[in-house]
């Protein structure tokens, strides 16, 4: 049974993954027809219902549009495995619980937050409100001690600064790099999973960044200073923290404590 709930999970999941990704494609151009009628980026020309079918449709298409033959980005399956991934992940941590729904809506919102944050490197605050609740929500419960596993309300509100402070400072003084919408997100983040875990998050995130940022400079040379999008490393930071953070935690405050 635990199985079969898993593979329904991951199977919606796969679906709400495209659909994420056509929202992120649609939000900041305010054209919510591409939410169920994708157009070519190059020749404006709609993909038809075939680009809505999940997992198949990048190969269907063979990874051009069949107007202009102009190369498609697989960013649609990527999101759609991406989030695939999640939920299952999520689902074998937590079960079926409050948590699992709630984190599983954070991940949806990061998603986006993420894709936008590679398109046009923006963090707009819509989204981010999204987050934002579910951080107030998780801060308001602990006074009540809900849900059971809960942490105190000041772990929540002491997460929401651990790692936002530290970044604004660097912010102001290094002036690039680091954006508001970094900052935003990590006391959105912190406020939900408390200061221990925020850590665990942020050093998975920022040693992600700079693996792959050392992997760009191999692979294409130092010309041309990039900035990288910090906002999907961050997101796979947050994944990490919900589904091994507790072990890491761990070893983390014993060896610091
Ligand atoms: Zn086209």
């Amino acid at each position: 049974m635990t199985y079969f709930l898993g593979a329904i999970i991951t199977l919606l999941a796969i679906c709400i993954g495209g659909f994420l990704s056509r929202a992120a494609y649609a939000i900041p151009r305010g054209e919510a027809g591409e939410l169920w009628d994708p157009k070519c980026p190059f020749c404006g020309t709609s993909l038809g219902a075939v680009s809505l079918i999940p997992l198949v449709s990048f190969f269907l298409h063979r990874g051009k549009c069949p107007h202009c033959k102009e190369k498609i980005s697989p960013r649609t399956l990527l999101s759609e495995i991406v989030f695939g991934a999640a939920a299952l992940l999520l689902f074998i941590r937590y079960g079926f619980c409050l948590r699992f729904f709630s984190y599983l809506a954070v991940c949806a919102l990061l998603l986006v937050l993420s894709l936008i944050d590679l398109d046009i490197r923006e963090v707009p605050h819509s989204v981010l409100f999204g987050v934002l609740f579910f951080g107030v929500l998780y801060f308001a419960l602990s006074f009540f001690s809900l849900p059971k596993d809960s942490l105190s309300w000041w772990e929540h509100l002491a997460g929401a600064f651990t790692i936002s402070l530290p970044l604004f400072a660097l912010m102001m003084f290094t002036g690039g790099g680091i954006g508001g919408g970094d900052v935003k997100l990590m006391f959105c983040i912190g406020l939900l999973l408390g200061y221990k875990l925020v850590i665990v998050a942020f050093l998975f995130g920022i040693v992600a960044a700079a693996l792959t940022a050392l992997f760009l400079v191999f692979r294409f040379g130092k010309s041309g200073r990039f900035l990288l999008p910090l906002v999907p490393f961050l997101s796979l930071g947050f994944l990490f923290a919900v589904t091994f953070g507790k072990y890491i935690e761990n070893l983390l405050f014993f060896v610091s404590l």
